[in-house]
């Protein structure tokens, strides 16, 4: 095994590491020399310092759903008296606020309900689109691809050519949650294999329909098991190219049947979302998590590796509360990127960027917002 500071230089470089090397990273690495070398390759990779957000609502269509994650807060089993499921006319409602408020992309994102097979997406994604064509669907992820051919008696690839046709524009990474087989089973014994989630997003992703990859880690899964996560998607990604980001999140344990179990801590998260960045020399985007880790270790991830903060997230009731609540949080969110010494742009789903904030007095940034977030000047790595 070489030396860590070698493998390091190499993955900062662009070079390849194996999977027991990035272990050895992992488990051994200092912070401070992991964050550089993926603080190096990211600006390699991007020869700037931006970090983007993205303006996007999450439209949770029924919560309804046959496959009981055991770390799952949000599902109701068909029949529950608290299940429910959007009316199409809501969802609409919903998606012409987004459009109002300035955002671009549409995350579909619900309970696999036994009764919504195919014809169900096409008269969503279609009615939507139809109505707001400016809305990026970037939604639904390799389980509901799964579900929805089971129930319509479908193969996957026809799942996806017909979301295709009706408007889905790629998916999301849900349902990756961890894809080695001990761990998921033991959280998501209902859920399909981690290959399966694979197979249909190599289908996908050969039918033109880019994705995203996710990992919740925190569950209870070893070292060597979120190592072992990666690989099993950069594989996949050597064959398609089609995994636009990769978004690490951290498990959260309440209300579910999972609590008590471990979470991952703030310092395993920014370790591995720096591992990322070095093991995923194939993987354009890395997303940090600042909604499940917290504003400052957010902040923290843009040292990391990561050149994307992800959503406004536009929520139910903050939308409902008249968009001043939008505005903060856009103003948080350009705010936290441009005190970690980065330069905010909000981007499109693909990573365009849309409206790069370049100069910092034109921030729309109030007082109040400037006092409630708090300063990362003391970056790990220079700017
Ligand atoms: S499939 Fe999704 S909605 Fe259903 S239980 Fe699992 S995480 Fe929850």
């Amino acid at each position: 095994m070489p030396e860590l500071q070698d493998v390091l230089d190499r993955a900062a470089a662009g070079g390849r590491i194996s999977p027991a090397e990035a272990l050895e990273l992992y488990v051994h690495a200092p912070l401070q020399a992991l964050g550089e070398a993926a603080n190096a390759a990211r600006l390699r990779r991007f020869g700037d310092n931006v970090a983007t957000y993205i303006i996007d609502r999450n439209i949770n269509y029924t919560n309804v759903c046959v496959t009981a994650c055991k770390f799952c807060a949000f599902y109701r089993a068909p029949k529950h008296e608290e299940g429910w499921s959007r009316s199409l006319e809501d969802i609409l409602r919903r998606c012409e606020e987004t459009v109002t408020l300035g955002g671009t992309q549409i995350m579909f994102q619900g309970g696999h309900n036994p009764d919504f097979g195919i014809e169900f997406y096409e008269t969503l994604f279609s009615t939507v689109k139809a109505a707001y064509p400016s809305l990026t669907l970037h939604s639904l992820g390799g389980s509901e691809v799964v579900h929805i051919s089971r129930v319509s008696g479908i193969s996957f690839a026809e799942v996806i050519t017909r979301l295709k046709a009706a408007g889905l524009d790629s998916f999301a990474g849900a349902g990756a949650e961890i894809l080695v087989a001990r761990p998921r089973t033991a959280i998501a014994p209902l859920k399909e294999s981690g290959e399966t989630w694979l197979e249909v997003m190599e289908t996908a992703h050969g039918l033109g329909m880019e994705s995203t990859a996710t990992f919740m880690m925190g569950t209870g899964e070893t070292n060597a098991e979120r190592i072992e996560h990666l690989r099993m998607i950069r594989d996949v990604q050597d064959r398609t190219g089609g995994f636009r980001s990769f978004i690490p999140w951290t498990y959260q344990p309440e209300n579910n049947h999972l609590k008590g179990r471990t979470q991952a801590t703030s310092l395993e998260y920014l370790r591995l979302v720096a591992l990322a960045r070095l093991f995923f020399d194939n993987v354009k985007h890395l997303q940090g998590s600042w909604l499940t880790t917290g504003k400052d270790v957010g902040q923290l991830t843009l040292h990391m590796g990561a050149d994307d903060l992800g959503s406004v997230m536009l929520e139910e009731n903050v939308v409902s509360s008249a968009g001043a609540k939008h505005r903060s949080n856009r103003m948080e969110l350009i705010h936290m990127i441009r005190t970690a010494d980065r330069i905010p742009a909000q981007r499109d789903t693909l990573y365009n960027h849309l409206l790069v904030h370049r100069d910092p007095a034109e921030d729309p940034v109030t007082p109040e917002v400037r006092s409630h977030v708090s300063s990362t000047a003391l970056t790990l790595t220079p700017a």
